[in-house]
């Protein structure tokens, strides 16, 4: 039984992150999507609320669960018996970081492996940032988010902006 974790802020959930869920969900047996509590940055969404999200746009997926954690990782995948993250690559832009995130979850846990999944090509451009710059001037991001998280953006900048 192989458990991976898919961690990330999903501040919100797109399209893009989804796509990589439902392929890690296709390749091993269970896809733990985690969301990682991280001091350094303010997220739009609480906590909770990109837990829920994230548990309504993977509902159809039955080998998928959804937490969130506040630490480091590789911890939390040693906890959970994940022996493998699995992790979104868009573009030159994201190697580097993973590069060295990926190094040093393994430092840190030596059974960890990171498994890099590429972008699918009409969503890699996707991003949780440029779905709330488009939402704060009251555009429409359907074609960004799962149609179940509309209303909670809306909600969140406004009817109409
Ligand atoms: P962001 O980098 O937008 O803040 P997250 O930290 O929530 O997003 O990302 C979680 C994971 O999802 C990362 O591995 C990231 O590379 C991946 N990811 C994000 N957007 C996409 C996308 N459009 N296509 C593929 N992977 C993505």
């Amino acid at each position: 039984m192989k458990t991976v974790v898919c961690p990330g802020s999903f501040d919100p959930v797109t399209n893009g992150h989804l796509d990589i869920i439902e392929r890690a969900a296709a390749l091993f047996d269970k896809v733990i999507v985690v969301v990682m509590v991280n001091a350094s940055k303010t997220p739009l969404f609480t906590t909770e609320q990109r837990v829920d999200m994230l548990r309504r746009s993977t509902a159809h997926l039955e080998n998928v669960t959804v937490d969130s954690y506040d630490g480091l990782l590789a911890a939390y995948a040693r906890q959970q018996g994940a022996t493998v993250i699995v992790k979104g690559l868009r573009a030159l832009s994201d190697f580097e970081y993973e590069f060295q995130m990926a190094l040093t979850n393994r430092q840190l846990n030596e059974e960890l492996e990171t498994v890099f999944l590429t972008a699918t090509d009409d969503k890699m451009y996707l991003s949780s940032s440029l779905v709330k710059q488009v939402a704060a001037y009251g555009e429409d991001v359907s074609k960004f988010v799962p149609a179940c998280i509309l209303q909670d953006i809306t909600e969140k900048f406004g009817k109409d902006g």
